[in-house]
């Protein structure tokens, strides 16, 4: 019987005996290394296991596992991190030194060389995440480290990672792994999977091989981390490894480090060591570049006229992943229908499965801003700059709360379009607004008829 059947037997009689919540906290996560000279080595996921388990279940555990072992053994129990402690010294001592001289497997740094800073298009809610990132590559380990980037999906992320990466590979022989918070996850399970010694080692030093024998680790969408207990622990480590000699660190996720709240605070706390960057979605200035920019790098030989370009940037919402597939779509239509010019009936056409018509167009704060400015005779440039006098600001306060009750805008999206306010000012003046259409019939009623010259009413 091999110890991984041992344990899976002895769980399922352990979880008979306890109420659910014991089991799952305390066993659940535990795992049997090995049994040698009558001792049971026992993997816990956390130094709090070991006291629990020792003070509470320690009769318990060893009279299951003799049922099953048929030897009494004495309880070792251990974290994951020790299990490497117990490498023979020498080996460690190899795998840790960094001496060139040593022949190193070839690391596949896993980079799409399709991404690059050159094909990345700048504007305004991800000039700073750009210009982050390219500091980072032209000084590895040396300006931000970790540099975490945080933003909605489809914002660029992913892009600008590997761009980093293909960076720091051209002009440096530095080592660089991209990684998805997934495949560390399945890398670092591998290290637990053999019960046969040998072979579990193997897999031990063949992870830290490739992850710690690097100058630049990359890890994309580290929130899938969350969950995974034993693995956030051994992330901690490789951080902690890579930190400490100065490699460069590069994280994305979903939402902030202090909103990363399925993480542990060590590792959250660890994340704002460097420099955080959040990367907003693009305006329609950004979108309309970023498909001017497709359509060059597609060498389409049929030219688009602006008014379709402005027309997907309008209409595709602020995702670019979807911004691009509109563009894929209208240029696949056009060549099905034989076309020889991609007018905007055409585009509209294409796109109109994807596009519930109309919408966009309403939704444009754009719009929204263009209809407020008209109302209140200023100027669309004046609504969304940052001048701070009355017969401006109220406007603009107006139009970012039509935005927010009209529109699906976040408070970010919103302040960028008004001058690049941070989202509590939005929030304030949204609040502001609506509480003061409770007492003032005039400004409800002056809002009631912008809502109609928007549309939506
Ligand atoms: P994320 O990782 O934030 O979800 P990605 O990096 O995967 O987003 O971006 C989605 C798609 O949009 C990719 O094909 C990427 O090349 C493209 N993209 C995003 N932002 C830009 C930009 N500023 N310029 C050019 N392409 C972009
Ligand atoms: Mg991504």
């Amino acid at each position: 019987m091999n110890y991984d059947s041992i344990w899976t037997t002895f769980l399922s009689d352990v979880k008979e005996e306890l109420s659910n919540l014991a089991y799952t906290t305390w066993f659940e996560e535990t795992k049997l290394l090995k049994i040698e000279n009558q001792k049971a080595y026992i993997i816990v996921p956390m130094a709090i296991h070991k006291k629990h388990l020792t003070e509470n279940y320690t009769d318990l555990i060893t009279e299951k596992l003799n049922n099953i072992a048929g030897a009494y053994c004495e309880l070792i129990f251990i974290l994951n991190e020790e299990i490497e402690e117990m490498v023979p010294k020498d080996e460690s001592h190899e795998l840790s030194s960094n001496n060139k001289n040593e022949p190193v497997e070839a690391v596949n740094s896993n980079l799409k060389s399709q991404y690059t800073f050159d094909n990345f298009v700048v504007g305004n809610s991800n000039k700073f995440a750009h210009a982050a990132a390219l500091s980072v590559a032209e000084n590895p380990g040396k300006m931000y480290n970790p540099l975490f980037l945080y933003g909605e999906s489809g914002l660029g992320k992913t892009h600008l990672m590997h761009a980093i990466g293909n960076y720091i590979t051209k002009t440096t022989d530095k080592r660089v792994l991209y990684v998805t918070s997934e495949q560390f996850i399945q890398d670092f399970i591998k290290t637990n999977r053999k019960d046969d010694l040998e072979t579990n080692f193997n897999y031990v030093e063949f992870f830290k091989n490739k992850y710690r024998n690097i100058d630049v680790l990359i890890i994309d969408d580290i929130q899938f981390l969350g969950g995974a207990t034993k693995t956030q622990q051994e992330f901690f480590h490789t951080f902690n490894n890579l930190y400490n000699d100065s490699k460069q660190i590069i994280i994305s996720s979903d939402r902030s480090p202090n909103d990363l709240k399925v993480l542990e605070d060590r590792l959250r706390t660890r994340f704002t060591w460097g420099l955080e960057v959040n990367i907003f979605p693009p305006d329609f200035e950004l979108r309309s570049a970023i498909v001017r920019k497709k359509i060059i790098a597609e060498k389409l030989e049929k030219e688009i006229p602006d008014d379709v370009i402005e027309y997907i940037a309008s209409n595709t919402g602020t995702n670019v992943r979807q911004l691009e597939g509109s563009i894929t779509r209208v240029v696949a239509y056009s060549s099905m229908m034989g076309s020889a010019k991609i007018t905007l009936d055409l585009a509209m056409e294409a796109l109109k499965d994807t596009i519930s018509k109309g919408i966009g167009e309403k939704n444009d704060v754009h719009r929204i801003q263009k209809i407020v400015s008209e109302y209140f005779s200023i100027s669309v440039e004046d609504i969304r700059s940052k001048k701070r006098s009355s017969n401006i600001s109220f406007p603009r306060q107006i139009a970012m709360y039509l935005c927010r009750v009209m529109t699906n805008e976040s408070f970010p999206r919103i302040g960028i379009e008004f001058g690049g306010k941070d989202h509590s000012t939005v929030m304030h003046s949204v609040e502001k607004i609506e509480n003061e259409i409770k007492v003032n019939k005039d400004l409800a009623n002056i809002i009631e008829k912008l809502k109609k010259d928007i549309g939506l009413v």
